[in-house]
């Protein structure tokens, strides 16, 4: 049993069963024995990749994109220039490398990293080779300034509630004991005002998940867009609406229980992002990650690096283009939400 679970598990014999979004904040982020607190996690080495983790390529053209953004809206000086759960601060590495020929860019560009996981602040550290930048907690505390932000693979490791449609209301997934192991089970059955939105396009049986903690970041990011300018690019894996059990931990690159090593898998669910959308007073596009990187260029500057490269390089490279845009890999399952004010265009790659 890992510390955790025995830790959650003394808490539920005292107070009783947690919600599913208690016991993922505890399992990423519990200061002693959280996932991302206690571990760097990417990598072959590690359980999971991501995007910028494939290919130098994605933070390229995302940053590029942003740039080009910046550019349409005037280019504010000085602008937050600021990336949400940046991990390894590759993604961030990748942008910055991109966009040193774009003029004033950098000058004006003050750098924002939200991360919780202290593990993470220093690869990020080393990752920017000396770039300034100041670390926050919380979206909240960006300034109110023009904002240009990223947010690869965060909004799926926000903690979500799971709820079951019963003909007379909603039942929680909630997290109880049976002979010493972590359970899930269901709560009995009560109205939910949260989601009366969803009574007429779900039939008992159907799975719902919310993430309460989303709503509250986008709506600090669109504010700040709507305010003064700026763009999100906010890409992860997840769909328009929720619907079903996506709640998933990876371990080793492999799937496994979520319940069975509290701590030491990551666990996540798909986005909502129509959710992220209604949260935020500005405008919005959505496509999915396929489409907005071809429409970024990733062909030729695939092609360019290719002509550089030779033997295995090459074909992983190649291998890394195909994994980022195909539609049986990573190309439709992630999609890219856009925020931006009304009156601009919204960023290169969304239409
Ligand atoms: N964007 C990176 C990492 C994705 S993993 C990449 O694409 O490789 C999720 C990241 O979000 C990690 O850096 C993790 O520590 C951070 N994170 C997770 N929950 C967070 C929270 N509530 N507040 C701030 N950072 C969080």
């Amino acid at each position: 049993m890992t510390p955790l679970a025995d830790l959650l598990l003394r808490r539920i014999r005292a107070t009783g069963p947690i919600t599913m979004a208690d016991y993922m904040a505890d399992c990423l982020l519990h200061p002693e024995h959280g996932y991302y607190t206690t571990r760097d996690p990417f990598g072959a080495a590690g359980d999971f990749t991501t995007a910028p983790e494939i290919s130098q390529m994605f933070g390229e053209l995302v940053g590029l994109a942003l740039a080009q953004s910046w550019l349409d809206q005037g280019a504010p000086s000085p602008f937050s220039l600021a990336e949400l759960g940046p991990g390894r601060g590759t993604l961030m590495a990748d942008l910055l490398r991109a966009t040193k020929g774009v003029a004033g860019f950098h000058a004006a560009a003050r750098l924002h990293l939200i991360e919780a996981s202290p593990v993470l602040r220093t690869c990020q550290a080393q990752a920017l080779n000396g770039f300034p930048c100041t670390w926050l907690t919380d979206a909240d505390h960006l300034p109110d300034q023009p904002l240009f932000a990223v947010a690869n693979e965060f909004f799926d490791a926000l903690p979500i509630r799971q709820f079951t449609r019963d003909p007379a209301g909603w039942r929680e997934t909630l997290i109880g004991e049976t002979g010493g192991t972590l359970t899930p089970g269901l709560s009995a059955v009560a109205p939910l005002a949260a989601l009366s939105h969803r009574v007429c396009d779900t039939k008992p049986g159907d799975i719902v998940e919310i993430c309460s903690s989303a709503a509250p970041i986008v709506e600090a990011l669109g504010q700040r867009i709507a305010a003064h300018g700026g763009a999100a690019l906010i890409i992860d894996y997840g769909n328009w609406g929720s619907k079903g059990d996506t709640f998933q931990a990876l371990q080793s690159h492999v799937f496994t229980d979520p319940f069975a090593a509290p701590g030491l898998a990551d666990l996540t669910a798909h986005v909502d992002f129509r959710a992220l959308a209604t949260a935020s007073p500005t405008a919005h596009a959505f496509t999915d990650q396929g489409t907005f990187l071809t429409r970024l260029g990733i062909a030729a500057r695939s092609a360019r690096l290719a002509a550089q490269l030779t033997g295995d390089a090459r074909e992983n490279h190649l291998a890394a283009t195909h994994r980022l845009t195909a539609p049986a890999e990573m190309g439709s399952l992630f999609k890219v939400l856009a925020l931006y004010p009304a009156n601009a265009p919204p960023p290169p790659g969304l239409n």
